[in-house]
């Protein structure tokens, strides 16, 4: 079945399309094949404007529903999302070249996941109350930020919208989100759930263009909070620029994650883990293990089961249910993969599969796999994002989690053995966020994702995304007189 990838309008503001043909044209691209599948505008001034106005007032009328009213509406948007999945999913495919067989189950999926999760939790979000001496006591009310702003990366743009809208939406913010220029189409269709699930108009509004209109939303007064997802560069403008107004942020970035593989563990496990983070998504994902550190003991084993099944997996049509490898984003994403291929042969790396790009149209890239890594490579040391796996080989767990640990990042980290105290204890030494025991690269909602040093601050997801989206006023209340000292 086919569904239009042409949007109504560019923008989603106060519960309607919106177009404003005074700004830059913007080409969507399936990146599968080049085609040019939706022509939107970037924001100008004034949609900026309304939808920064409309926010506000959407935001007062629903900070006055209770928790549960809110909930009831997140987790209708749920149903929603669930009832549209293959839609949403093809057009997913098309926006971002992501194979069907993923969407299907990774995107709007785990969108809906967010919206009901967060909406079950929105009628028992609470303050607290504490007793103070001379029977005195004292109360904290749980209170919304406002009008969050929410900027978006182009590998899971339903993922990342739902990630933001969902928590803000429970807590009684209201969003403007700007997708990524590169994928703009699936937030349009978020907006368009939540307001058919019954959320006022004005309450999630989507505006696009790149960043010269996240700039703008970033710093305008009327804007409490800042939630980006992107890469570390990105993340520090950003940061900076929130500062200067004192606003809340959460900063997803990007990561250069160790999946550590020592002499016991199960090869065959150890290759699915490091497949999934690496190859999933084509290598797009900010939490890939792409320093596999496999023990010297093992690693011819590892390397030649890795480079068996990577010759199995299977590059095609996305829209082929049967394809699990899919193209890049962009044309612009492939050369800065091929340059960091490039680099690795250069600085003695052994190429072990993959490497070149695929002849056929639009942005393909072969899988690859690089042995002999040294830590100081550049593959080793910069975020690729796309399909390239670099082994290390290591001797004892002390050094390996000393050169796991020598990295500007720490989102994720993943350590493969069958004993047990073992696993526990290196994970407990990794510097990172989101970590896993024999497995790689889940992301359920109910536990906390993100990053430690430059690869973030602040948690999505799980009940620790409710402290990132709302305050606390405290409120003292005396019993008794007041006394004074004069
Ligand atoms: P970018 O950092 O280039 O962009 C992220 C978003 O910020 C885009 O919407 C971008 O707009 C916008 N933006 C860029 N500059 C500014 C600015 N000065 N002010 C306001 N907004 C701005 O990331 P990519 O889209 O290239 O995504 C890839 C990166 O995202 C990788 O580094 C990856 O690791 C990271 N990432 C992190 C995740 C996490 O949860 N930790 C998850 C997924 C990805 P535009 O692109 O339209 O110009």
């Amino acid at each position: 079945m086919t569904y239009p990838t042409q949007p109504e309008a560019s923008h989603f503001v106060n519960g309607r399309y919106l177009e404003d043909t005074a700004g830059a044209a913007m080409e969507v691209i399936y990146p599968a094949t080049g085609e040019v599948i939706a022509t939107l505008h970037e924001a100008t001034p004034d949609v900026i404007e309304q939808a920064l106005t409309g926010a506000q007032a959407a935001q007062a009328e629903w900070a006055r529903l209770s928790g549960m009213e809110r909930g009831r509406v997140l987790r209708r948007a749920a149903d929603i999302m669930r009832a549209r999945n293959r839609e949403l999913s093809v057009l997913e495919t098309r926006d971002t070249g992501k194979p069907l067989q993923e969407t299907l189950v990774a995107d709007a999926t785990s969108g809906a996941d967010a919206l009901e999760y967060f909406g079950g939790l929105a009628g028992s979000l609470t303050g607290e109350h504490v007793m103070l001496p001379g029977g005195d006591w004292g109360y904290a009310i749980r209170e919304p930020l406002g009008v969050c702003v929410g900027l978006g990366a182009w590998n899971y743009p339903t993922q990342i919208a739902c990630w933001k809208a969902a928590p803000a939406l429970a807590c009684g913010n209201a969003m403007v989100f700007k997708p990524s220029e590169t994928t703009p189409l699936s937030a349009l269709k978020l907006a368009e759930i939540l307001l058919e699930a019954g959320a006022p108009a004005g309450l999630f509004n989507v505006v696009q263009g790149a960043g010269d209109v996240g700039g703008p939303l970033v710093t305008d007064a009327r804007v409490a909070k800042v939630s980006l997802t992107g890469s570390a560069a990105t993340g520090r403008k950003v940061y900076a620029a929130a500062a200067a107004g004192m606003k809340h942020v959460t900063m997803e970035l990007g990561g250069k994650s160790p999946l550590i593989v020592f002499d016991d563990a199960s090869i065959e496990d150890a290759v699915s883990g490091a497949i999934l983070g690496n190859f999933y998504s084509s290598g797009q994902v900010c939490s890939n293990g792409t320093r596999v550190f496999v023990h010297r003991s093992v690693a011819p084993k590892f390397l030649e089961r890795l480079s068996a099944r990577v010759a199995n997996a299977v590059i095609g049509d996305p829209l082929d249910e049967a394809t699990n490898f899919g193209p890049m984003v962009s044309e612009a994403q492939l050369r800065i993969v091929l340059g960091y291929i490039e680099k690795g042969v250069a600085d003695g790396a052994r190429l072990v599969c993959g490497g070149r790009r695929i002849d056929r149209p639009g942005a393909w890239i072969e899988p690859t796999v690089f042995a002999d890594v040294r830590d100081d490579m550049t593959i080793a040391r910069e975020e690729i994002f796309g399909p390239v796996l670099s082994v290390l080989e290591f001797d004892d767990e002390d050094e390996v989690i000393a050169r796991a640990n020598a990295s500007e990042y720490g989102l994720s980290a993943g350590v493969y053995t069958r004993d047990l105290q073992r696993g526990h204890r290196v994970i407990g030494r990794l510097r990172a966020g989101s970590c896993f025991i024999n497995s790689y690269n889940d992301a359920p909602v109910e536990l906390p994702f993100g990053g430690v040093k430059a690869s973030g601050v602040g948690r999505e997801n799980s009940k620790a995304a409710i402290a990132h989206y709302s305050q606390l006023k405290s409120v003292y209340v005396r019993m008794g007189e007041t006394e004074a000292p004069f």
